[in-house]
C-alpha cells in the first residue's frame, strides 16, 4: 500500500508550506506512539480524567421489540459528552512531547472545539478554535464552554460560514504558526498522517467493545454500527473488527430531509471522488468540482467529505454504508429516550435508527452493537424546534 493511502484514497494534497509540519507530525508519531511511557500517560488521562472504560449497555426493551440483542457502546458518558476527547487528549499529549505550546483546531457543532479546549487546559497548552460564523451563532452554548475553558474562538466569515471554511482557515493559520502550534484535527480525515493518527486514538472504542462482548457473550458481535460524519467514531469502532469476517460492519450517513434532491451529507452514498482538505476521497461536489453544501439535522454529520479509510472499506465491500434521514433519526432519538432512559446525540441517533428500521437485516437473536458516540444535551434547542418538546 502506498504510504498515506487506503487503497486509492487518502494521500497528502497540501501546499508546500504545510509539508514540513505534516512530516514533523509523522516523525513524532513514529517516535512517541510506541513509547510505553506515552501510552501509560494517555491511558491514565483516558481513565481518570475522561472516564474510560465506557460501559457496554444492553437495551432490554428495544431488543425485545426487534428480536435481537442490542448493545450500546457508551461514548456519550465520556467527559465533554462525546468520543472526541479520546482523540484530543492523545493529540494534546503528543503536542507536548513535540515541544509545542499551543493547539489550533476547527469545529463545526462545537464538540471537537470543547474537547480540544479541555485537553489544552488540562495539559497547559494555549488554544485557538476556528468556527464558521454561522455555527458560532447556532452553537452558542459550546462557544461559551470553550471560552470558559480558556480558549479563543475565532469566527470564520468566508464561504458558507460553516465547518468546511473553518478547516480551510485553520489550515491557513497553521502555515504561519507551525513552529509553536500543533493542529489538532477533529476527525479521521484530512491529509496524511491525520487519518492514521485519529484512528489510532479512537480505536480504544473498538478494542474495549471487543473485550466486553467476549466477556459478556463469549463471542464477537454479529454486527457493529456507527454514524459517519468525517468518520472518526466509526473507524474507532470498526478498525479492530476489520479482520474478523464474521463481524458485519455498518456505517450510517446523514441523509438530510429525504426530499428529492436533498440527500445531503451522504458522501459515500452519493458522492464522487475528488480532493478536499488535503485528501483524495468521496465528496459531495457538482459537475465542476465545487463542493455542495451539506445539510443534516445533526451538525456533527454535516461534512461534505469522508475519511479515506471509509472510502476504501466501501470500495472493497468490507463495510457497508447506508443513509438515514432526519425524520428516522428523530424517531430513534425519542425511542431511546422513552424506552431505555438515554438521551443520545442526534448524530448517534442516525446509527441507532438504521437498526431500529431494519431489524430484518439481522438474524433472530443476533448481537448488534451500536456506537453511541455522544449525548444529546447539545441538541436540546433543535429538539425543541423539531419535536416541540
Ligand atoms: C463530531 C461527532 C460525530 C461525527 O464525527 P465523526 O468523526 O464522524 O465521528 C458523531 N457523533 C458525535 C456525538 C459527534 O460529536
Amino acid at each position: 500500500m502506498r504510504k498515506g493511502y487506503f487503497g486509492d484514497f487518502g494521500g497528502c494534497f497540501v501546499p508546500e508550506s504545510l509539508v514540513p509540519p505534516l512530516q514533523e507530525l509523522e516523525a513524532a508519531m513514529a517516535k512517541f506512539l510506541p513509547d510505553p511511557q506515552f501510552q501509560a500517560e494517555l491511558s491514565d488521562l483516558l481513565c481518570n480524567y475522561a472516564g474510560r472504560e465506557t460501559p457496554l449497555t444492553f437495551c432490554p426493551t428495544l431488543s425485545k421489540r426487534l428480536g435481537l440483542n442490542l448493545y450500546l457502546k457508551r461514548e456519550d458518558l465520556l467527559h465533554t459528552g462525546a468520543h472526541k476527547v479520546n482523540n484530543t487528549l492523545g493529540q494534546a499529549l503528543l503536542a507536548k512531547r513535540m515541544g509545542k505550546t499551543s493547539l489550533l483546531a476547527e469545529t463545526g457543532a462545537g464538540m471537537h472545539g470543547v474537547a480540544t479546549a479541555a485537553a489544552a487546559a488540562r495539559l497547559g497548552l494555549t488554544c485557538r478554535i476556528f468556527m464558521g460564523a454561522d455555527d458560532v451563532i447556532r452553537q452558542a452554548a459550546n462557544v461559551r464552554r470553550m471560552k470558559l475553558l480558556g480558549t479563543e474562538v475565532i469566527a470564520v466569515e468566508s464561504g458558507t460560514r460553516t465547518l468546511k471554511d473553518a478547516i480551510n482557515a485553520a489550515l491557513r493559520e497553521w502555515v504561519v504558526t507551525q513552529k509553536t502550534t500543533h493542529y489538532c484535527f477533529g476527525t479521521a480525515a484530512g491529509p496524511h498522517p491525520f487519518p492514521l493518527l485519529v484512528r489510532d486514538f479512537q480505536c480504544v472504542i473498538g478494542r474495549e467493545t471487543r473485550q466486553q462482548m467476549l466477556d459478556r457473550t463469549g463471542r464477537l458481535p454479529d454486527a457493529v454500527v456507527a454514524c459517519v460524519g468525517g468518520g472518526s467514531n466509526a473507524i474507532g469502532m470498526f478498525h479492530p473488527f476489520v479482520d474478523d469476517p464474521s463481524v458485519r460492519i455498518i456505517g450510517v450517513e446523514a441523509g438530510g430531509t429525504g426530499e428529492p434532491g436533498c440527500y445531503h451529507s451522504a458522501a459515500l452514498g452519493r458522492g464522487t471522488p475528488g480532493v478536499l482538505h488535503g485528501e483524495y476521497t468521496m465528496l459531495l461536489q457538482d459537475r465542476n468540482g465545487q463542493i455542495e453544501p451539506s445539510h443534516s439535522v445533526s451538525a456533527g454529520l454535516d461534512y461534505p467529505g469522508v475519511g479515506p479509510e471509509h472510502a476504501m472499506l466501501q470500495a472493497t465491500k468490507r463495510a457497508e454504508y447506508h443513509p438515514v434521514i432526519d425524520r428516522q433519526a428523530l424517531a430513534a432519538f425519542q425511542a431511546l429516550c422513552h424506552e431505555e432512559g438515554i438521551i443520545p446525540a442526534l448524530e448517534s441517533s442516525h446509527a441507532l435508527a438504521w437498526v431500529l428500521d431494519n431489524p430484518g437485516q439481522f438474524a433472530k437473536g443476533a448481537n448488534v452493537v451500536v456506537n453511541l458516540s455522544g449525548r444529546g444535551d447539545k441538541d436540546m434547542d433543535i429538539i425543541r424546534k423539531e419535536l416541540g418538546i
